[in-house]
């Protein structure tokens, strides 16, 4: 078992930007987002769950899955929801544990962006937040997603507010500033991170001599 170290962060707080600075250090990256779309890709069993379920309105004209509807559709019955969540969540764990268990580095990074709204922050050694003036997530989120200040704004309440989530925070790394200025950062706890990861499986093999 990797030693696995949670990325998470509200919208536009960086956590692409920092998870490719990690990856530049050689560190295996595994995407929640990513995991999530791939369970749901067409030919994948639970794609056919779904339109048997839900039908035809949750499938776009390509196959693949028409994810505004299905909010809609569970957003209004909560039991549909909880149903859709039955089926995937445990499909998402076996994946994501799967590719935990392929990673070839001492730790892996984990990007979560919901890790705290799910409960998921017991699951791993060390949580790092992506933490941003409030402003400026507004600003970055309107300009990527291209998204009004009031989408944005209703994107942001909806998440974990930003104290809940930095009280969960073993580390952090204030992304409010320029990108240059996170590069020394992820190198300390990159660092710091190889030698946690070493001292954890050097107690996991005395365990077991
Ligand atoms: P997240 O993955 O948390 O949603 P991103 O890494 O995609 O956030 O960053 C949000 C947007 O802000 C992107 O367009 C990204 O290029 C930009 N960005 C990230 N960090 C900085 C920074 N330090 N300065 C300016 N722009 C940034």
């Amino acid at each position: 078992m990797s030693y696995i170290v949670a990325l998470t962060g509200g919208i536009g707080s960086g956590k692409s930007t920092v998870a490719e600075s990690f990856a530049r250090h050689g560190v295996s990256i595994v995407d929640a987002d990513i995991i999530a779309r791939q369970v749901v890709a067409p030919g994948e069993p639970a794609l056919k769950q779904l339109h048997q379920r839900f039908g035809h309105e949750i499938i776009l004209a390509d196959g693949s899955l028409n994810r505004p509807a299905l909010r809609e559709r569970i957003f209004s019955y909560p039991p549909d929801k909880e149903w859709v969540n039955h089926l995937l969540h445990p499909i998402i764990h076996a994946r994501t544990q799967q590719l935990f268990a392929q990673a070839d580095t001492p730790y892996v990074l984990w990007v979560v962006p919901l890790l705290i709204e799910n409960g998921l922050q017991t699951r791993v050694n060390r949580v790092l937040v992506v933490d941003i003036e409030p402003q400026i997530q507004l600003s970055r989120t309107m300009l990527r997603d291209g998204i009004s200040r009031q989408q944005a704004e209703n994107i942001i309440a909806a998440q974990v507010t930003r104290e809940k989530r930095l009280a969960c925070a073993d580390d952090i790394i204030d992304n409010s500033g320029d990108p240059k200025s996170i590069e020394p950062r992820v190198a300390l706890l990159h660092r710091r991170y190889l030698e946690f990861a070493a001292s954890v499986n050097r107690q996991d093999i005395a365990k077991h001599d």
